[in-house]
């Protein structure tokens, strides 16, 4: 029998791993620029958690969750995305109660029975940051800004950031009376989806990705034009903090996001060139979050990426990230006994971090030196009979063809200075 990997995943090939590796560290020290700390949480939870916090309706909870019963028959659901997770995690560690600012961020898989595609799959790694503890806007800004960062500097420069407020529940009632007034009239031209989220969370109208609902979305009443004093007011702190961190951004009324459970700010930052799937990352507020799910009141905000379609937008725009695979030195011995003495080169110089590449099976000269060459090292390290009599090694520069002697004791510390 032949196994195949399941639809809508993928390994991770060590031709891509480096990629996801530094990718990581980034998200990781700027997190930590930020104050950040990592939290990681399982990769199943019991599924009335994602039914709490997405909300039943959702797509997400709906359609797309993996659920399964353990042998005692209890109900689990490989986790879908990670704030829930998260918010759980702070409750039951009691922050809420003991902690005043939270700040934590998360890399890791989450599952989704969704159509595959371009940057689309059932397992995906998304990169994530959750703020609790304030509803001063400083930190929309804040957490915004961080994303923006993190995809800026990786050299990405067709991406926008588009913000919106979805209001508070408070001004929710009124929007979403006005969201029905207006689509009473279209209700036969809905998709059947769009049909139930008439009935069950009109907001959700808006999000529809069914191109004649789209059509219809376009004139739809916005949520800004409805939002109560406190809520505009926020907003356009949000602003004047954003425009004081200096990031350039777009209002977008019709950003609602997928899941049930924002408030007040949300925003997505958009890649111009992945077709459908063009969202790199996308997050908000939600305020009512951490109570709804029986702890004390505390404002959040935060945000997910996808690693896949950020990897995507990477190669897109010609950044490849391929450094990482290229050794530093490309180590070649001449017969046994230059084997021997270039060994304890090569695993200081490793123990060192200095990447080095050798092949033992490879033994005439002509062979290693175009493994050399095609390597890309910086440097090739050679010991044949000459040196071996000299106690020295050949230094090559593969860049610049120079070669120069150096004491076989002396090359390892010539090396760690150069590179
Ligand atoms: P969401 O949790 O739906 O707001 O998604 C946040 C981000 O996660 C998106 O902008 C994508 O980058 C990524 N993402 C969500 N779903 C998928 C998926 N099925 N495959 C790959 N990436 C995804």
């Amino acid at each position: 029998m032949n196994y195949s990997i399941p639809r809508g995943t993928y390994d991770i090939l060590p031709s891509q791993s480096h990629k996801w590796q530094y990718l990581i560290r980034r998200f990781q020290d700027l997190a930590a620029a930020y104050g950040y700390h990592e939290i990681s949480t399982p990769i199943f939870e019991q599924s009335a958690l994602f039914e709490r916090s997405s909300g039943s309706s959702s797509d997400v909870v709906q359609k797309e969750m993996y659920r399964f019963l353990d042998r005692k028959g209890r109900e689990f659901a490989l986790r879908p995305e990670g704030t829930a997770p998260v918010v759980r995690s702070f409750i039951e560690n009691s922050w809420d109660k003991t902690q005043g600012r939270t700040k934590l961020f998360y890399t890791g898989p989450m599952f989704r029975y969704d159509r595959p595609q371009a940057g689309r799959y059932r397992q995906f790694w998304q990169y994530g940051l959750e703020f609790f503890g304030s509803s001063h806007p400083f930190y929309d800004a804040e957490v915004i800004a961080f994303l923006w960062n993190f995809l800026s500097s990786l050299g990405l420069k067709k991406i926008h950031l588009e913000i919106n407020s979805v209001g508070c529940p408070n001004c929710l009632k009124e929007y979403e009376t006005a969201l029905k007034a207006y689509y009473h009239p279209h209700l036969d031209e809905l998709c059947g989806d769009c049909q139930n989220r008439f009935e069950v969370n009109p907001k959700r109208l808006l999000d529809c990705k069914v191109p004649s609902c789209g059509v219809i979305a376009q004139n739809a009443p916005s949520q800004l034009d409805y939002l109560d004093e406190d809520c505009r007011k926020h907003f356009e702190q949000v602003q004047h903090y954003l425009n004081l961190a200096n990031i350039e951004f777009k209002v977008n009324p019709r950003i609602v996001r997928g899941l049930d459970y924002y408030s007040h700010t949300a925003f997505e930052v958009i890649f111009e060139g992945l077709g459908a799937q063009n969202t790199l990352a996308g997050g908000g507020r939600y305020n009512y979050l951490v109570q709804q799910m029986g702890g004390r009141a505390t404002p959040a905000i935060g945000f997910a990426g996808g690693f896949e379609r950020l990897l995507l937008a990477l190669e897109e725009e010609g950044l490849a990230l391929d450094t990482d695979l290229v050794p530093d030195v490309y180590a070649i011995a001449m017969g046994e006994s230059a084997q021997k003495a270039l060994m304890p080169i090569i695993f200081y110089l490793r123990n060192q971090g200095v990447k080095v590449d050798y092949d033992p099976e490879k033994t005439s000269f002509k062979a290693q030196m175009k493994a050399a060459n095609s390597s890309h090292a910086r440097y090739c390290l050679i010991i044949g009979e000459d040196e071996l009599s000299s106690n020295s090694v050949i230094l090559k520069n593969m860049e610049t063809g120079e070669q120069q002697n150096v004491a076989m004791d002396k090359v390892s510390t010539h090396l760690l200075q150069i590179l």
